[in-house]
């Protein structure tokens, strides 16, 4: 086996034995290896080893990477994992199948509106601000239910929410909160888990983890 599926294999060993300490199924939770900055080349062999979900940060790489690699391998499921401006809502729609940072009025409008023009109903989750931090992206916990009506009111079916703990500090609490607060809005998926703690978030219900470093070395 190459280092890239050596490194998948054992993200999934670990994914797999942390939900069977949770009684959950593994099958129940999805890996996003997170691709970004990483070209084709590094993409391609975890393809080969029969990965399938892949995250970005931003809609311009990911439109100059994806296009042939999807014309390659037809089911791959690209998430937007990022920021995004409300000015790019209908070019992520058209390339993404799962957007996962919804985090406020305008942006909940724009994807409203490109989805009723385009017909694409990708899986939409609602970015939280965790840890209440000032200078990340995300809805303040205090305002997600409003957000939440808001998108309901629009046509927008939020199926989760996604949030990034504050760094340098133990995410464990943080990945319970956003399991109680998708709990409470009854969302059934929660995306939250990186690298460095994909396991404990597993642990506490994540059904999506973004792992990056952990499948493709660190980023250059
Ligand atoms: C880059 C990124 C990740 C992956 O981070 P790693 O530490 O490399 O696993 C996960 N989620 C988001 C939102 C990211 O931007």
């Amino acid at each position: 086996m190459d280092d890239a599926a050596n490194r998948l294999a054992e993200v999934k060993t670990v994914i797999a034995e942390a939900a069977k300490r949770a009684q959950r199924k593994p099958a129940d939770i999805c890996l996003i290896a997170v691709s970004k900055t990483h070209d084709a080349d590094a993409i391609r062999p975890l393809i080969a080893a029969g990965q399938r979900h892949f995250g970005e940060n931003r809609v311009q790489e990911a439109a100059a990477k994806w296009p042939a690699l999807r014309a390659a391998t037809a089911d791959v499921t690209l998430h937007l994992i990022g920021q995004l401006q409300s000015n790019k809502a209908e070019e992520a729609i058209g390339l993404f199948d799962a957007i996962h940072s919804v985090d406020r009025s305008s942006l909940v409008q724009a994807l409203a509106k490109a989805c009723e023009k385009t017909g694409r109903r990708p899986q939409f989750f609602v970015q939280v601000n965790i840890g209440d931090e000032e200078q990340k992206g995300g809805c303040a916990v205090r305002d997600l239910p409003a957000l939440l009506a808001e998108a309901a009111a629009a046509g927008l079916k939020i199926e989760g929410l996604m949030a990034i703990p504050p760094a340098d500090v133990e995410p464990a609490p943080y990945f319970a909160l956003l399991d109680e607060l998708a709990e409470r809005h009854g969302l059934p998926l929660r995306s939250m888990g990186m690298s460095s703690d994909y396991e404990t978030a597993v642990m506490l219900g994540a059904t999506h983890v973004r792992v990056g470093t952990a499948l493709f070395g660190t980023r250059g």
